[in-house]
């Protein structure tokens, strides 16, 4: 059963800040009816960078995926709304930017799985994990006028 009240974190990565896309991305998903309730710029340390990818950290891309998100400021935000897990990556595309179909984030704005711009939670549990770690004082919480006319 599909949650109106779920939370994604989506951050967008230094290349997608650094190519001036933090209002393109941030627009598609208000157009999509997902309601913002945090946001910020960061320049995340190496140990809290680590702590968010934690369960790739054995993987040979690491080290150099790491310096890569520490290269400029990422911008960090959390949207609410209807399935917003599983909605939020099919917006994003494939990890792989050569594989994500035109329309999605990645399909329209990247070519290399090692700069794909934008990151989205890949679980519930995750999404929840990241929200504690990026967002430590927490989400806001209040209506928008057009819930009416994005929910039935
Ligand atoms: N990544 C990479 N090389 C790879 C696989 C992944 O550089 O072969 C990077 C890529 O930027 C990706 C991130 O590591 O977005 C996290 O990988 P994950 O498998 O969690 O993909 P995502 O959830 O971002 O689609
Ligand atoms: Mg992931």
């Amino acid at each position: 059963m599909p949650n109106a009240a779920e939370r994604t974190y989506i951050m967008l990565k230094p290349d997608g800040v650094d190519r001036g896309l933090i209002g393109e991305i941030l627009a598609r998903f208000e157009k999509r009816g997902f309601k913002l309730i945090a946001a910020k710029l960061a320049l995340p340390s190496k140990e809290h960078l680590e702590k968010h990818y934690a369960d790739l950290k054995d993987k040979p891309f690491f080290p150099g995926m790491i310096k890569y998100m520490q290269s400029g400021p990422v911008f960090c935000m959390v949207f609410e709304g209807l399935d917003a897990v599983k909605t939020g990556r099919a917006m994003l595309g494939a990890t792989n930017p050569l594989a994500s179909q035109p329309g999605t984030i990645r399909g329209d704005y990247a070519l290399a799985v090692g700069r794909n711009i934008c990151h989205g939670s890949d679980s519930v549990e995750n999404a929840e994990k990241e929200i504690a770690l990026w967002f430590p004082d927490g989400t806001l919480q209040y209506r928008l006028s057009q819930e009416a006319m994005i929910y039935e």
